[in-house]
C-alpha cells in the first residue's frame, strides 16, 4: 500500500509548530506493511489543499492528514475531502448530540460554531475522538482511502493508535518492517561491535549500530509478510545479543534511562538525591518525568552558586584547591547530598554549561558524582557548547552513570 502524510496547519509553515503529528504516523507505518513515499506540510488553503488531494489520489492508495479540523473557518480539511470526492457535507444528527453531551459532561454548552465539526459525507467513516471534539474521517472511494485526523498532538496520538492504525493492519498487505533497538552503556562502539562481530553482514534479520547520546545502539531489523513472522526473525538475533551483551545493555526500545534507573532503584529498595549545579534542576524534573518517582527519589538541590555548594555541605578548602567545576567537587557534592538526604545513591553535578569557557575550563565540560556503599566515583563529558544540550546531556550521563554502577553491584 502505497502512503502519503498531509500535515495540514499554516502555522506548520512558519516554522513555530514542528510537525511531530507525521514523525508519530511515520515511525508505525513500517510495521504495518505501509509504504510511505511522501510527507506534505501545507497551509490552509482550500485551493492547494483540493489541488495537492487530487494529486495524490493518482499516486498513492492512503493519503493520511492532520489538523484543520477545528471549529473554526480556517479549519478546512472536511471541506477539501467533500470537493475532492465529489460528495455534499451533511450534517449527522447523532453525531451533534454525542458532542452536545460531551460539551454538558464538561459543564459547558456547545458553541453553533462547532456544528461544523458532526459534518460527514457518504463515503467516511467517522473516527471517534475521546480527547476532544472534533470526529476524524476515515473516507473510502474507488479503492483510495483518505484518512484525516485532528491536529492536536494529543488527540492525533490517541486516534492513530486505538482506531486508524488497527483498522490498516486489517486492510495492509505489504512487507512488514520492524525494528528492536538495544541501548548499551559503559563500552565504545567497536567494542560492542565486537561482542556481536558474528551477527552482522546478514540481510534478514540485519544489524545496525549506532552511536547515539545515550550509548551505542545496537539496531535488529526484520522483514517478514507479517507482524508475527517478523517478530519471530528477530527474537533468535535477540537472544544472541542479550547473551553477548546484557551486561551492557541497559534498555529496549523506546525506554529512557530514568524509567530504567527508577525500575532498578525501586527493585532494590534504594532511594536517590542529588545535588546539581549547571543542570539547575533538570536532573530533578527528568526523573520525576516518571509516574512512581516519589518512591524513590529524595529531591535535588540546586546549588547554582559556588556558596551554595558550601552551604550545602561541599568542603570550601576543596573547591579553593581544585576548581568548582573538577571531578572533585562532583564526587563531593554526590557523597554530600547522599548524607544530607539520607539516601541511598547521590549525584553531584558541576560543569560549564556555555557558551563561553569557565575559569579555563571549555564549555560542555561536565563532571558527574556518584556516590552509593561507600564508593565515589567521577566521570568527565566533553558536549558540543550548546546550553540546553550540555544540560539534557549532562542528566543523561549522570543517569547512565548510576545505572552501571548499580548494575556491577550485584546486578
Ligand atoms: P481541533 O480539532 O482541536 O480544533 P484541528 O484539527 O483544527 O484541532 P489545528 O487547529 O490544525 O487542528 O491544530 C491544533 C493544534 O495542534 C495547534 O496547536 C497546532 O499547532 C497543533 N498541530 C497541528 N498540526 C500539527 C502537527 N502536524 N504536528 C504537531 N502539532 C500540530
Ligand atoms: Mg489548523
Amino acid at each position: 500500500m502505497r502512503a502519503e502524510i498531509l500535515a495540514f496547519g499554516t502555522e506548520l509553515l512558519m516554522g513555530e509548530t514542528l510537525d511531530t503529528n507525521s514523525a508519530h504516523i511515520a515511525a508505525r507505518l513500517p510495521a504495518l506493511g505501509i509504504d510511505l513515499h511522501t510527507v506534505t506540510i501545507m497551509g490552509d488553503e482550500m485551493g492547494e489543499m483540493v489541488e495537492m488531494l487530487h494529486r495524490c489520489m493518482e499516486r498513492s492508495d492512503l493519503i493520511i492528514c492532520t489538523g484543520g479540523l477545528g471549529p473554526t473557518k480556517d479549519d478546512l480539511t472536511r471541506e477539501a475531502i467533500a470537493e475532492t470526492f465529489g460528495e455534499t457535507i451533511t450534517f449527522d444528527p447523532d453525531l451533534i448530540a454525542a458532542m452536545e453531551q460531551n460539551f454538558r459532561n464538561r459543564g459547558q454548552d456547545m458553541p453553533e460554531t462547532n456544528k461544523k465539526q458532526a459534518g460527514v459525507i457518504p463515503s467516511v467513516t467517522v473516527l471517534a475522538n475521546p480527547r476532544g471534539t472534533a470526529p476524524g474521517w476515515w473516507a473510502e472511494k474507488g479503492g483510495k482511502i483518505i484518512i484525516a485526523m485532528p491536529g492536536v498532538p494529543g488527540e492525533m496520538v490517541l486516534m492513530w493508535d486505538q482506531q486508524a492504525a488497527p483498522k490498516l493492519k486489517e486492510r495492509a498487505q505489504g512487507t512488514v518492517i520492524m525494528s528492536r533497538t538495544f541501548k548499551t552503556i559503559g563500552l565504545g562502539e567497536a567494542a560492542v561491535g565486537e561482542y556481536v562481530s558474528s551477527l552482522f553482514g546478514r540481510d534478514n534479520p540485519y544489524l545496525g549500530i549506532y552511536a547515539r547520546p545515550d550509548g551505542i545502539h545496537l539496531r535488529i531489523i526484520a522483514r517478514a509478510a507479517d507482524q508475527g513472522e517478523a517478530i519471530a526473525l528477530i527474537e533468535p538475533m535477540e537472544a544472541e545479543i542479550r547473551e553477548a551483551l546484557d551486561f551492557a545493555i541497559w534498555g529496549v526500545d523506546g525506554e529512557t534511562p530514568e524509567e530504567r534507573v527508577g525500575a532498578l532503584l525501586s527493585d532494590r529498595g534504594l532511594t536517590l538525591a542529588a545535588m546539581e549545579s549547571c543542570t539547575g534542576g533538570l536532573l530533578a524534573s527528568t526523573v520525576t518525568d516518571v509516574p512512581g518517582a516519589s518512591g524513590y527519589f529524595k529531591g535535588s538541590l540546586v546549588t547554582y552558586a559556588t556558596k551554595v555548594k558550601s552551604i550545602a555541605g561541599v568542603e570550601p578548602a576543596l573547591i579553593e584547591e581544585h576548581g568548582v567545576v573538577s571531578a572533585e567537587v562532583a564526587g563531593a557534592m554526590a557523597k554530600a547530598v547522599r548524607e544530607a538526604l539520607d539516601a541511598d545513591v547521590g549525584i553531584g553535578i558541576t560543569g560549564v554549561a556555555g557558551p563561553g569557557p569557565q575559569d579555563g575550563i571549555p564549555a560542555g565540560t561536565v563532571y558527574a558524582g556518584v556516590a552509593m556503599d561507600g564508593a565515589v566515583e567521577s566521570t568527565v563529558m566533553r558536549f558540543p557548547p550548546d546550553r540546553p544540550l550540555v544540560k539534557r546531556r549532562a542528566v543523561v550521563m549522570a543517569l547512565l552513570q548510576v545505572y552501571r554502577m548499580l548494575l556491577e553491584r550485584n546486578g
